[in-house]
């Protein structure tokens, strides 16, 4: 890649859009000076380095005269460093920090980093307490208020059941440290090990499989390896809308010469650099990547040292992946012998390769066994624990790998991924938490909202996340949401779920507190408060406090570089991670055990974190995906993000130029199912699957395989996930099968009930 210590980068594209996101950051405000920036940009005109130096002002003020501080990103996990510009409590703008303060992004940040901030203040922003008034409806009230209610519902519940009815949901955009108490409140206060988060959603099957064959659940690599890489293999993965700065860095590796290969359903923008695109079925991975192990190993490509002084298990393997001939492939998976080879032999005659993925190849009812696979064909090829080599699932939300998995909300697990089953771990943390902890493990998020429909659930704690749109089934969640006893929602907006609420708590975004996220390549980084807590929320890490004392506990943390210190004190991995330390080394990689360690920049250089060291091979045959289309419902839909959107919206909706691109979701048809079905390309359609019906209009394009259908997942009015299963799950992971679901389309006829006349369909491409 182009240095990025000069501050420039191959792309004009993205020169032009660092330099003109440096001046929309400041909300379209007049920016005389940035426009000239702006021109010579576009003119091409400017010398090369330092751009964003040319701009001296923001308006009518100078940067200089203005409070500059640095944070990470609080949109993907990419973990984006960025400077941001205020003027009292407004935000005017970012720009990336200098490039030894941003290791993963350099100079780049995407759409959501340089212009999503009007969320912060806009006008559907929480900002203070509400509760149900005699009616129903909500009204506001203060926090001694708001607070007896919850203690009050939380204790009737508690009282009544006990407290394992209780059940919270943590969220992967608090900071690890919010989520570190969200676990031990659960334990600790409510009693119950039913806590969970959106990681569920996505990459709990990743966490499984990986943990299973490698030892930890995680990426071996850091984002670095890819630039050392001679050959990138990507599946499952959207890069460029999902993770836009870690795609320009993989599109760079190409330019200057490396080898991409991209296996999937949609031609995703990624894979127009790709040095072999091949579509694939949704829901067939197991079958192609058995194949290419089964390719590798029968022409004698593998690995033989690598496998056998660091693996055990090949022989199983080698027997498990003999029904997986090329021509068995290209019959369940469309999939020829040529391409399969061509992926194969890349993958074996290169010294060095990288393996990334995201939700197209866990969100399966057999997502862990995808990933498994995949383990194998890493480990076989000796791809692990060398510079330039390993596997990389890109996580989504930002601190989904922190927070979400690193910090224990789990029900399973205490922080670290300590089993709550073994004794010992249990005994130290109820030593630490001066409470009893079950042994069984709770409810995973996706088993919450079927075991409440059984009255095991009564009572619900969801802090920062939208269940009612996120997850599979929604019409049945929503139900599900509308029955609880008690719910209590902790966000910065009335979403979809706060709707079913008794009490809703204001809380503060990622750009009001202080605290640490980590990203996808496990590196922890600091997270600044830059503006004031908006009107009367809180940060969650002080919400929980007031709640646990009111409960009958004894918090007293005065900063979160306190709960960091009680954490990483009872977690191995994070045993040497301060924030102090954080702030000063600019980041640390765990696994980091004592103060005196340096981090972890790549896993399993040595051995794999086993009982004997050996990474461990799994014998992975082959599942159908629970729905399949047929005679009734003949398409497969497949679901996923796009660049301009946030999950759920909560953030990005409120952004008026985010909108101006994407502003609802849409179906992407290929032309010949199109013709079939008398479509044309921006017809209103509905879509419509065993568990509901959408409508949505129809972008009709060849990116999209003939028999498959794909419909983003972020807006309220056309929710998709009412077309997705509830029921089928991962049976390791509990992950739901958003990927594959059967359904059909029709054309609208006489007038559509949602209102979509004035909006032209959008591309999701960049
Ligand atoms: Fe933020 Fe992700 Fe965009 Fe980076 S790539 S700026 S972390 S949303």
């Amino acid at each position: 890649m182009t240095s990025l210590d000069d501050r420039t980068t191959d792309d004009e594209d993205e020169q032009k859009e660092g330099v003109a996101g440096f001046m929309q950051g400041a909300r379209k405000k007049a920016l005389e000076n940035v426009e000239h920036v702006a021109e010579g940009a576009a003119a091409g005109t400017l010398p090369e380095g330092k751009l964003f130096d040319i701009a001296t002002t923001i308006g009518d003020k100078r940067l200089d005269d203005l409070t500059v501080e640095d944070t990470t990103c609080g949109y993907c996990a990419v973990g984006c460093r960025f400077d941001v510009y205020t003027d009292g409590d407004e935000v005017l703008a970012t720009r990336p920090t200098e490039p030894e303060k941003s290791p993963v992004n350099g100079i780049s940040t995407c759409v959501k980093g340089k212009f999503s901030y009007d969320f912060v203040d806009s006008e559907g922003r929480l900002t203070t307490p509400l509760v149900r008034d005699e009616n129903g409806d909500f009204r506001e009230a203060s926090w001694d208020e708001a607070y007896e209610r919850v203690v009050e519902g939380f204790q009737d519940i508690k009282e009544e059941y006990g407290g394992s009815a209780m059940s919270m949901i943590a969220s992967s955009k608090a900071t690890n440290e919010e989520n570190y108490l969200m676990g031990k409140f659960a334990r600790q206060v409510l009693g119950t090990n039913t806590v969970d988060n959106c990681n569920r959603l996505c990459h709990s099957s990743t966490v499984a499989g990986l943990a299973r064959t490698y030892g930890y659940g995680a990426a071996s690599i850091s984002n670095e390896d890819f630039e050392k890489a001679d050959a990138i293999f990507l599946t499952g993965s959207n890069t460029t809308e999902a993770h836009p700065v870690l795609a320009t860095r993989i599109k760079q590796q190409v330019k200057d010469g490396k080898e991409l290969v991209v296996f999937d359903p949609r031609e995703v923008q990624i894979a127009e650099y790709a040095t072999q695109y091949t579509e694939v079925r949704p829901g067939f991975d197991q079958v192609w990547i058995n194949g290419m192990v089964r390719y590798i190993i029968e022409n004698d490509l593998y690995d033989e040292e690598f496998v056998e002084e660091r693996t055990r298990g090949i022989d199983q393997v080698r027997e498990a992946v003999q029904e997986f001939t090329p021509d068995y492939v290209e019959e369940v998976t469309g999939v020829s012998p040529e391409e399969l080879k061509s992926a194969a032999e890349t993958i074996a005659s290169n010294d060095r390769v990288v393996f990334g993925w995201t939700l197209g190849l866990t969100e399966h009812s057999h997502g862990t066994e995808n990933i498994m696979a995949m383990a194998n064909l890493a480990a076989i090829t000796g791809n692990l624990g060398k510079p330039g080599t390993g596997v990389s699932p890109f996580r989504g939300q930002n601190n989904v790998q922190g927070g979400g998995g690193d910090m224990g909300p789990l029900p399973d697990n205490f922080p670290g991924y300590q089993s709550i089953t073994d004794e010992e771990n249990r005994k130290k943390f109820e030593e630490a938490w001066d409470c009893e902890i079950d042994p069984e493990p709770g409810f995973y998020t996706t088993e919450m909202f079927l075991a409440a429909n059984e009255d095991d659930l009564q009572g619900m704690y969801c802090i920062g996340e939208n269940p009612s749109l996120s997850e599979p089934g929604s019409n049945h969640a929503s139900e599900v949401l509308e029955e609880m006893e008690f719910l209590v929602v902790q966000d910065l907006f009335l979403n979809d779920t706060a709707k079913y609420a008794d009490v809703v708590l204001p809380a503060c975004s990622f750009l009001e507190k202080t605290g640490t996220f980590t990203n996808t390549d496990r590196r922890v980084q600091m997270v600044k408060q830059v503006i004031d807590p908006k009107g009367d929320s809180k940060t969650d890490w002080e919400i929980l406090q007031d709640l646990a004392n009111r409960m009958g506990r004894e918090w007293d943390y005065d900063n979160t570089a306190e709960i960091m210190e009680e954490m990483r004190q009872l977690t191995p991995i994070y045993g040497g991670i301060t924030q102090e330390r954080v702030e000063e080394e600019g980041g640390l990689q765990w696994p980091c055990y004592d103060l005196d360690h340096p981090g972890t920049e790549r896993l399993y250089t040595e051995e794999f974190n086993t009982e004997d060291g050996l990474a461990h091979l799994q014998a992975v045959g082959y599942n159908e995906p629970g729905e399949l289309p047929d005679e009734d419902y003949p398409l497969s839909l497949t679901t996923g993000r796009v660049l301009y959107q946030y999950h759920t919206g909560t953030m990005t909706h409120p952004e008026e130029g985010i909108q101006d691109y994407n502003d609802r979701d849409f179906v992407e048809i290929n032309p010949e199912d199109a013709a079939d079905y008398g479509i044309e390309d921006g017809d209103l359609v509905t879509l419509e699957s065993r568990r509901g019906e959408i409508t949505v209009p129809a972008q009709v394009t060849a990116r999209i395989g003939s028999g498959t259908v794909f419909a983003p997942i972020h807006f309220a009015e056309t929710c998709v996930n009412k077309l997705t299963d509830s029921e089928r799950l991962d049976p390791h992971a509990k992950t739901p099968e958003f990927k594959v679901s059967a359904v059909r389309v029709t054309p609208v006829e006489g007038e559509p009930d949602v209102d979509f006349e004035t909006r032209e369909p959008v591309s999701g491409d960049d």
